[in-house]
């Protein structure tokens, strides 16, 4: 189980390893939730994980930008190793955007106000350069007429939409996505993904969890299968779709395609 999994795509040319993940496991008290994972992924790579329910998919990209710590191995993001160091972490945060299933708006500020948070107090933005960059975002998502309402007033998706204007007004290198969609109504998925595959065909790193399995046809490099803790296929996107060579990921596949 020591394989590394590096994407060989020659669209990805021999850009570099930003996230350099090995040997990683990590327990939940005496419950083993992450075994034995390793995975590199590349600048402009985007991986979709997928996997059953309790498959450990959220642990796993929760560790990358250590909203979880991990007992054994390393992680490595932009060449910060996560460890107890408070300056490493942080410095990690500012490069990692997370997109969560439950939106995590905060419910008391103006969709305006949720943007310019971050900029102005992580990464100490003036208020008026903050305030524009949010509207360019705002625009960006299709929300920018929404600004000075507050998240409850907001659709579903519209919300997820200012979630994803949110992590980007960071000006995040890589984005981690946490089933953005599944707590929408069918008829908002779309919206979201299709500014999710905006920001792929942008450029941006992404690893998205996600069990919409047209968008990862679609714009995954990579495919990810988890079940109980471990990486069973790891996979270019073609090949994962057309011959996967497990059998559990090829039986998750039949269900759920
Ligand atoms: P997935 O996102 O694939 O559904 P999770 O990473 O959320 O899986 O959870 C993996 C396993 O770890 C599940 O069995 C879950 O119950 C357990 N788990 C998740 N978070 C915690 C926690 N904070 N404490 C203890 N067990 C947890
Ligand atoms: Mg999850």
């Amino acid at each position: 189980m020591t394989t590394a999994h590096i994407n060989t795509a020659t669209h990805l040319g021999d850009s570099p390893v930003v996230i350099d993940i090995q040997g990683l496991n990590k327990w939940y008290g005496q419950f083993h939730v992450l075994k034995d994972i390793n995975l590199q992924i590349r600048q402009q790579e985007k991986v979709v994980i997928c996997g059953p329910s309790g498959s450990g998919k959220s642990t796993l990209i929760r560790t990358i930008n250590r909203l979880e710590e991990h007992q054994e191995g390393s992680i490595v993001v932009d060449g910060a190793p996560l460890t107890n160091d408070v300056k490493q972490i942080e410095r990690v945060r500012r490069e990692v955007g997370m997109v969560f299933q439950q939106f995590n708006l905060f419910p008391h500020m103006t969709i305006l106000d949720n943007v310019i948070s971050g900029p102005i107090h992580v990464r100490n933005m003036p208020r008026k350069q903050a305030v524009d960059l949010a509207h360019s975002y705002l625009e960006r998502v299709g929300i920018a007429e929404q600004a000075n309402k507050f998240p409850g007033q907001l659709s579903g998706g519209q919300q997820q939409r200012v979630a994803i204007a949110r992590a980007l007004a960071m000006q995040p290198k890589i984005m981690l996505f946490d089933e953005p969609t599944s707590a929408l109504d069918p008829e908002m998925i779309k919206e979201v993904l299709d500014v999710m595959r905006e920001l792929a065909e942008q450029g941006m790193t992404m690893i998205c969890v996600t069990h919409e399995m047209g968008f990862a046809r679609e714009v995954a490099d990579t495919m990810v299968f988890m079940d109980k803790g471990q990486i069973v296929e790891y996979a270019p996107v073609k090949e994962f779709f057309t011959a996967p060579k497990e059998e559990r990921s090829r039986m998750f596949l039949e269900q759920i395609l």
